[in-house]
């Protein structure tokens, strides 16, 4: 389709959605995201002057780059906002743009490894979108897309596969929690060679090459996925050393690019990968939010229980029919004890993290009169405080996905930008590697 047809059936539709919903945010209908044509093609390698102006700038200076994403199995819950979400928006709203990029992916190629009906996924990438512009990310201000629409994730992916140890994959937890095995399991066991499939064996490495692809140097993340942080920095010294390290000719091997002897070539430096920080979130106690089935669980998106997770798009007497019949104890009068009352901890430490004045969850619980009330009055105050942070979200969705046209269309100049990273990065691993 031509530009102007396409910007004609874009215009027509926006006209149709606002009428049709008053409620859409007046954002997506701004000049920026709506006017300009798309970017002509990125030019060739080695024509480094006709580079967009904010790539250009960034070899010049050492950028932060901070990546994280996000995989659409549902829409997001109470956990993935305080461990993760939340923590996005923060960094996005003080981000300095002259300094650091943002780049916020929608990891649908990771949905995979969980296989279901393709319009199912669909459906749920469509609310992880809304659910993302819904919490405030702004694809104005951070590059957020979907990983699918960049072709060099799964590129990225295979040459750190080339170095990565099945031993390290072997003893990592994912795989195993999603096939519901011990973590004590490994790969001996007959329950796991029967269901293990490759792509959730090596689903880390996946996650590795996203953040590398970006050259990330920080990536917020909920305390569930520090194991897979360090397997990516793990990947970067396999990769520095199989690419990025000149060759010893006493042993007459190693290194790739060209280096030979002597110090590293120019493509070793300029590729070499630098290990990504983790950011743990800033504020309050719930780095982890539990399941409130299963306290011993981590609340999840793909927990066959729909009771063991608020979703951000919860109504208020659902969550406080779902806090209510959250699974606490039988041991009288509320207290704050996380080892022996999981349950109850859980619940604090939602309203923790919720605080606005950051009190830790002894000193909330005591200020606000909790310790040794009831558990169900601490149960309805739990509710409260969930639905207030959560409603503005939920009615922002309902817009948003009154029109999954129109959100589609929101994120397009930033997956140009995701493309044009990756594809700059990747030139750079390839030359390293021999591979152009
Ligand atoms: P799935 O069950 O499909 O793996 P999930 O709920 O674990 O879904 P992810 O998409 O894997 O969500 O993770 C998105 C982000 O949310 C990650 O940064 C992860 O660390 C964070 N996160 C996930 N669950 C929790 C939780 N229960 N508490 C805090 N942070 C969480
Ligand atoms: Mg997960």
């Amino acid at each position: 389709m031509n530009w102007s047809a396409r910007a004609g059936r874009i215009a027509w539709q926006r006209c149709t959605a606002r009428s049709l919903n008053p409620a859409i945010p007046r954002r997506l209908y701004s000049k920026s995201s709506t006017s300009s044509p798309p970017s002509p093609a990125p030019p060739p390698s080695s024509a480094p002057s006709s580079q967009p102006p904010a790539l250009k700038k960034r070899e010049k200076t050492p950028r932060k780059v901070i990546f994280s994403g996000i995989q659409p199995t549902g829409v997001p819950h109470l956990g993935n906002y305080l461990g993760a979400l939340r923590e996005w928006k923060r960094l996005q709203d003080e981000a300095d743009p002259a300094t650091t990029d943002l780049f916020f992916c929608i990891v649908d190629l990771h949905a995979l490894t969980i296989p279901r009906p393709g319009k199912e996924l669909k459906a749920a990438r469509d609310e992880m979108l809304a659910a993302l512009l819904a919490l405030g990310i702004d694809p104005g201000k951070s590059t957020l897309y979907f990983q699918s629409d960049v072709k060099e994730h799964a590129e990225l992916m295979w040459i750190l596969a080339c170095t990565s140890s099945v031993g390290y994959l072997s003893r990592m937890t994912q795989w195993k929690s999603k096939l519901q095995l011990a973590d004590t399991a490994s790969l001996t066991d007959p329950e796991a060679r029967a269901s293990l499939k490759l792509g959730l064996f090596s689903y880390p490495v996946l996650q590795a090459a996203d953040i590398l692809l970006h050259r990330a140097t920080h990536v917020p993340v909920g305390d569930d996925q520090r194991q897979h942080l360090e397997f990516a920095r793990e990947c970067v010294t396999n990769f520095n050393h199989a690419y990025c390290t000149p060759a010893d000719p006493a042993k007459g091997g190693g290194g790739g690019g060209g280096g030979g002897g002597g110090g590293p070539s120019r493509a070793m430096r300029e590729a070499a990968m630098v290990p990504p920080e983790m950011i743990l979130p800033s504020r309050g106690a719930a780095k982890r939010i539990m399941s409130l089935t299963a306290p011993d669980k981590k609340m999840s998106k793909s927990d066959p229980a729909p009771r063991s997770r608020i979703l951000l798009t919860d109504d208020a007497a659902t969550i406080r029919r779902k806090i209510r019949g959250a699974v606490t104890d039988g041991l009288g009068p509320a207290s704050y004890d996380p080892v022996g009352r999981p349950g109850v901890a859980n619940l604090v430490h939602m309203v923790a993290a919720l605080d606005p004045r950051g009190r830790d969850p002894a000193t909330l619980m005591k200020e606000e009169g909790l310790e040794g009330c009831q558990l169900a009055d601490l149960k309805e105050f739990v509710s409260d405080k969930v639905s207030e942070e959560l409603t503005p979200i939920r009615e922002r969705f309902e817009s948003y996905m009154s029109m999954p046209w129109d959100i589609k269309i929101e994120i397009e100049k930033s997956t140009e930008v995701a493309q044009k990273s990756a594809a700059r990065n990747m030139r750079l691993y390839k030359e390293a590697m021999g591979l152009c």
